[in-house]
């Protein structure tokens, strides 16, 4: 991939990699050129990673899973996404819950009926109610978690398929106030840790993306609060107010891309990483982040 360099004669050169981080001369206007670093390149990473820009656009009519095409700028598809439901599981889950809810509350009355509990007063039995109905209502609810099926996200070449290209596993199969997903190579390597707050989500979206020993790597926000709330509240107007999400460094506050659902190309979602030329996110990080936020937020 080269680099591209704009002297302020305003002629534009392709460079090779090695210029990177070195001046040079401009031959139209003999100015000196400092060339900006040459981007990391990502290693073991496919060639379909080597781009700025992404389109991506999940399939709202798929009941049984999420799956689409990433596509190039050109449109042409380049990676096959593919996020289960597992709704059948779900169900299960669902039921057992409600079963398991219906035999402990069960026991709690035929034990309270043994005891003598006739739930008038005494503070003995109250304590026996409300230890009961927190009793059912755990088992309940654990025994759904346990059975409910976690909803991992897999990157194939093509749908075919046959060979699996990035991962990103969902930790926990409960959400509890955050969700953490890992992003993994086409050999299981870790890449990257996703982290989305549910409380934020009240007001403006928002994930953290960290290197795998959970050093922060960028976060990843709404781009204005107004317009977050805006979207939340006035439902009708939501089609007007699309989306954008920017990627930012946190240590220095530059941004470095944008998943931008305001302007699409093709009718698709344009995840553009041109404003991190030096690619301090790995371009399979974003694309694991661009499928979060096209599957894991509603719009
Ligand atoms: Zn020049």
């Amino acid at each position: 991939m080269a680099i591209r360099v704009m002297c302020e004669c305003g002629a534009t050169y392709d460079l090779k990699d090695e210029f990177g981080g070195k001046t040079g001369q401009c031959p139209q206007c003999g100015a000196v050129i400092q060339v900006p670093a040459a981007p990391t390149p990502s290693e073991g990473a496919d060639p379909i990673f080597d781009r700025d820009k992404f389109l991506l656009r999940q399939k709202h009519l798929a009941i049984t899973s999420q799956k689409y095409y990433v596509h190039d700028e050109d449109g042409n598809p380049i990676l096959y996404v593919e996020r289960p439901h597992h709704l059948l599981r779900t169900l299960l889950a669902v039921l057992a819950a409600i079963a398991t809810t219906a035999a402990v509350g069960l026991f709690f009355a035929v034990l309270g009926a043994l005891l003598g509990v006739t739930g008038e007063a005494s503070a003995l039995e109250m304590m026996f109610v409300v230890l009961a109905v927190l009793g059912t209502v755990a088992a309940g609810f654990a025994v759904g978690v346990l059975c409910i099926k976690k909803r991992h996200v897999t990157l194939y070449r093509d749908d075919t398929k046959q060979e699996r290209l990035l991962d990103i596993l969902q930790h926990r199969k409960f959400h509890f106030l955050t969700g953490t997903y890992t992003v993994r190579d086409a050999d299981e390597k870790p890449l990257a840790i996703l982290r989305k707050h549910y409380i934020y989500n009240i007001f403006r979206k928002r994930w953290y993306c960290h290197k795998p020993d959970w050093q922060l790597l960028c976060t990843v926000k709404e781009d204005s609060l107004i317009l977050s709330l805006l979207r939340r509240y006035l439902r009708p107007l939501s089609a007007l107010l699309r989306t954008n999400f920017i990627f930012t460094d946190p240590q220095t506050g530059d941004v470095l891309g944008e998943f931008n659902r305001k302007f699409t190309i093709l009718d698709r979602y344009v995840l553009d990483m041109s404003a991190d030329p030096t690619r301090k996110i790995d371009r399979r990080v974003a694309v694991a982040v661009g499928v979060m936020l096209d599957t894991g937020e509603k719009r």
